[in-house]
């Protein structure tokens, strides 16, 4: 009946995985979304128009053919839509829990005209964690292996990415990363009740099925030198992201209780997965009046981490008003029902207190003309000012580029902001001025999604397989 039905999203309105219910979810970490029902993942799946021109698809930075599994789940075929899925995206399981959907494929839905978007993200993350747990495993028998190998600096997205399609295509990657674990920001910085530490785990698993070989706690600079590693390999792939906090230049910020929020939510990550080498390391906000300063996706992290570490209180100043916060609307709206207090058009001035910190000045703003990205600028209220009262102080104003110091030595440029040059259209697609080496994600966009640095680490290994002439 199902299937004969080519108007299903007349009867059936869009229905989003239920969510635990507030009063558990703030009280442990784990993830928030409960998963599809068999049935109900179908019926969702059956919305989709089929658009001939399907928006969603293109919106989706790495073009997963959306349209094309959603049929396939519709039909109950998992196993071929999970290949289906793989073709696109090395991480759907992830893409599903954590990709702002709202700006990007489901943004684009056509059903958003009045019926609700087809709930895209879910039905990823239910296509891949159910073939998984069905036993699917990629398939690389048809794969021939070639004697050629390449370092990837970074387990991340991005260099998970890229040695995804290299093994496909038969190069071995070996895949360094100084943390002790594979995945970079999906591991220790976005928090569990967005993305539980397991499915990363599991994806390890599959990715050494794969004949992906890991060297992890092994900086290079530090541990290895680049220079051995450009020496070894055929070609190099750096996927090292974004990891010079900002500061907001404003007096107080060295005040003991206020902390770079990166630190901090790794200092959870480490404490929670065993990693912590040092318990002074741990950044316990348990019974503090908290106050974040930002509005993306890490400022989210932070509030809604602080909320299940048990803080009294957790405010979220922001400069701009709702409608301009960079963040997931999903998250902002999932930190208000778990407690979080924000405070919308207001600007930090400076951070107050005598030993330690004992709050935050703001001054009111309200928006002015567009900035060159289109948001509106804020503007300050003269004589706003106000103190709003805090134990701790979050700073999650976003990261700039970090650069190592064996670039110059190794004739890898970067551009006035720190970002390596790896340009996308030119002879090999994510090629750096050194020939040998390419880059992606984070460390040449500036700090973005998870699915950008899939993207771009997917592409530079077809760089790379064209420059080794494969
Ligand atoms: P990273 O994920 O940063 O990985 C880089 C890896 O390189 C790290 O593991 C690092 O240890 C390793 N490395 C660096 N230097 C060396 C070296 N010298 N030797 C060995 N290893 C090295 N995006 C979303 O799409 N959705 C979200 O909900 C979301 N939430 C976020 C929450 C937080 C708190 C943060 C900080 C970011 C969030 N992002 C989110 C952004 C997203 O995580 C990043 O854009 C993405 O992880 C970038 O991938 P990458 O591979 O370029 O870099
Ligand atoms: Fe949507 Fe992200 Fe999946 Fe693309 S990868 S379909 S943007 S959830």
């Amino acid at each position: 009946e199902r299937l004969n039905n080519n108007f299903q999203f007349l009867d059936v309105g869009r229905e989003d995985p239920e969510k635990v219910r507030v009063s558990k979810r703030k009280k442990d970490f784990a993830e928030i979304y409960k998963p599809f029902e068999d049935d109900s993942a179908q019926d969702q799946a059956h919305r989709c128009l089929e658009c001939g021109n399907p928006y969603c698809e293109w919106k989706c930075p790495v073009h997963n053919y959306i349209p094309n599994w959603l049929k396939l789940i519709s039909e109950g075929n998992i196993m071929g839509a999970a290949d289906l899925c793989h073709e696109t995206n090395t991480l759907p399981e992830v893409c599903g829990r954590v990709c702002p959907q709202d700006r990007l494929c489901e943004g684009a839905c056509t059903l958003n005209d009045g019926f609700g978007a087809v709930t895209i993200g879910s039905i990823e993350k239910y296509i891949a964690d159910t073939a998984f747990a069905l036993g699917w495993r990629p398939d690389l028998s048809n794969v021939v292996m070639t004697d050629k190998r390449v370092a990837v600096i970074g387990a991340g997205p991005a260099g998970l990415g890229c040695a995804d399609i290299l093994i496909r295509n038969g190069v071995k990657p070996v895949v360094f990363d100084r943390y002790p674990e594979i995945g970079g920001l999906l591991t220790f910085g976005i928090p569990e009740f967005k993305l539980e530490k397991n499915v990363m785990a599991l994806r390890r698993e599959i990715f050494e099925g794969m004949g992906m070989e890991f060297r992890l706690d092994t900086e290079i600079g530090k541990d290895i030198a680049f220079a051995d590693i450009l020496e070894e390999f055929d070609a190099v792939f750096m996927g090292m992201g974004t990891y010079n906090f900002m500061k907001g230049g404003f007096a107080g910020e060295d005040l003991p209780g206020v902390y770079d929020a990166l630190p901090y939510l790794v200092s959870n990550v480490n404490r929670r997965l065993g990693f912590e080498k040092n318990n002074a390391d741990f950044i316990d906000l348990k019974g503090k009046r908290v106050v974040v300063l930002g509005g993306g996706d890490t400022a989210m992290d932070c509030n809604r981490t602080a909320i299940r570490q048990g803080a009294k209180t957790v405010h979220c100043a922001y400069r701009r008003d709702q409608a301009n916060m960079p963040g997931s609307r999903r998250e902002v709206a999932n930190a208000k029902e778990e407690g979080v207090k924000f405070l919308f058009n207001r600007q930090p001035v400076a951070i107050i207190g005598e030993d330690r910190v004992e709050g935050v000045k703001v001054v009111k703003t309200q928006l002015g003309e567009p900035d060159e990205n289109g948001r509106r600028r804020p503007v300050v209220v003269p004589g706003s000012e106000e103190i709003i009262p805090a134990d701790a102080v979050l700073i999650a104003f976003g990261f700039r580029p970090s650069p190592a110091e064996w670039f110059d030595e190794h004739k890898i440029s970067v551009d006035d902001s720190g970002r390596v040059v790896a340009p996308e259209k030119q002879q090999y697609i994510f090629q750096t001025s050194n020939p040998k080496i390419f880059s992606g994600g984070d460390m040449v966009r500036g700090s973005d999604l998870v699915v950008t640095a899939i993207w771009e680490g997917r592409q530079a290994a077809e760089g790379i397989l064209d420059y080794l002439e494969l």
